[in-house]
């Protein structure tokens, strides 16, 4: 009968199965508890198999033993890995290129939807020339130059010898460009391609449409493969995007490993605002954390634009409070987000009044506070239909308390102050709504 390995083997396609599945070892069954055991000999391969193999192997596994069973993946440590000794005097590396500083790993906060692409890059830092070219893809200011320097750099701590080039795909073209001036297209080719043992060439979509350069480029990757020696790529395009790219320099980026930065989540980016400002000594409270993390979701270098500015704020004028925090970022936030189901109202109508949402809904009477949070309440009811029910919950007051605001409004509705507060809110949710009685 076919072991269990084998079984499995039919089901995962050839390349994968060298590239992923060769030291993966068949370590038992619990048949009490009706568990497979497999090991593997690498962290990062380990949560690869398991994140997208885990269902061909859960299938398989009850396919070969029966239904209900399910299997681990266990991580051993074979030994050779244990943290090499450093060379007793430590050489200083050899700089091609500047890396900045706070590109390391350990400045990269990890979340669950970032994890993945954190070990693998971790993994070709560690043990380069295996999963080459590595390419990391994802939209702007996710991280990708970031977690690509923090890989040379670490090589570089690994092994001073190590000869790491970062490059940016216009300074290649730049650079290109010059040597073809003076003649010098030799000396060129000579530093990327003999000079070097790992080649970091960042924001390759640059490249779209330019096929000479692209030519440049496929010859220089092939020649860095064949010895050996590895690559990584950025790209703000997925490699199925890179318009006008040579099909064979796809097909080279597609030998290799390739995985994409995802935005992250709240709880990400809120350890990320704590982690900077901590970092710039910025205090913030709760509710400022809450609110950044909230507010700025999709770029992770506004979300530190935003803290730096609060440090020179902070610096120049010792406090800062929750208001002044929304007026010195509100050009960073992201747009409002569209009325629709699963808007949170609170959040956007605290966002165009500019005050905490915490407070828009607390029992705090202070004067203005109150009167921002009437006029949120008639809005809601009046303005965007929303049944009283609905909004006393919103606003957490009674039905009651509801009714009485919209008497106390209406009659002061002629109230310069109320008249424009209201208007705001018209403003900034009209056209998004279409069509509700004003
Ligand atoms: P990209 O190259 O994807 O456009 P960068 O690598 O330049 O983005 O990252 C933008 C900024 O955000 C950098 O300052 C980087 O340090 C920071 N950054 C991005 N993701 C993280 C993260 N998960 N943890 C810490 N800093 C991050
Ligand atoms: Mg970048």
């Amino acid at each position: 009968m076919k072991s269990f390995l084998e079984f499995l083997r039919e089901r995962v396609n050839t390349k994968d199965w060298n590239l992923w599945f060769g030291t993966l070892r068949f370590d038992g069954v619990d048949e009490e508890r009706k568990i497979v055991h497999l090991v593997v000999g690498n962290l990062f391969v380990r949560e690869w198999i398991v994140r997208k193999y885990g269902r061909v192997i859960k299938r398989a596994v009850e396919n070969y033993y029966g239904h209900g069973y399910d299997f681990v993946v266990d991580f051993e440590n074979l030994g050779e890995d244990e943290r090499k000794p450093g060379p007793l005097v430590r050489k200083k590396p050899l700089i091609l290129s500047t890396l900045n500083p706070n590109f390391t790993f350990e400045n990269f906060i990890v979340g669950e939807e970032n994890r993945l692409i954190y070990s693998a890059s971790l993994e070709v830092a560690e043990n380069p020339g295996i999963y080459n070219p590595f390419i990391i893809t994802g939209g702007v200011g996710l991280g990708k130059t970031h977690l690509m320097q923090a890989i040379g750099r670490r090589m570089m701590e690994n092994n001073p010898d190590v000869k790491v080039l970062y490059i940016t795909s216009e300074t290649f073209m730049n650079e290109m460009i010059e040597a073809l001036k003076d003649e010098s297209m030799h000396r060129f080719r000579e530093k990327l391609r003999k000079k070097l043992d790992v080649l970091l060439l960042d924001d390759v979509q640059f490249l779209m449409d330019k096929r000479w350069l692209q030519n440049e480029l496929f010859h220089t990757i092939n020649e860095l493969m064949n010895m050996g020696k590895q690559i990584v790529i950025c790209s703000d395009r997925n490699v199925k995007e890179l318009r006008g790219f040579h099909e064979r320099l796809i097909s080279r980026f597609q030998m290799g490993l390739n995985l994409s930065i995802k935005p992250p989540s709240y709880e990400t980016r809120r350890r990320i605002v704590m982690k900077f400002a901590g970092d710039h000594s910025v205090v913030l409270t709760n509710e400022m954390v809450d609110y950044i993390a909230k507010n700025i979701t999709g770029n992770v270098r506004r979300l530190k634009g935003a803290i730096l500015r609060l440090c020179v704020s902070q610096e120049t004028d010792g406090t800062l409070n929750f208001q002044k925090m929304v007026d010195l970022i509100s050009d960073l936030l992201d747009p409002l987000p569209r009325c629709g189901a699963d808007v949170d109202l609170i959040t956007k109508i605290s966002r165009v009044l500019k005050v905490d949402p915490n407070l828009l809904t607390s029992g705090s009477r202070k004067r203005e506070l109150n009167l921002l949070r009437m006029i949120g309440i008639y809005f809601c009811v009046r303005n965007l239909n929303i049944p009283v029910n609905e909004v006393a919950q919103l606003f957490k007051r009674s039905r009651t308390s509801i009714l009485y605001t919209l008497n106390k409004v209406e009659s002061m509705k002629n109230d310069f102050e109320v008249r424009s507060i209201l208007s705001k809110l018209e403003e900034d949710f009209t056209g998004e709504i279409g069509g509700f009685a004003g």
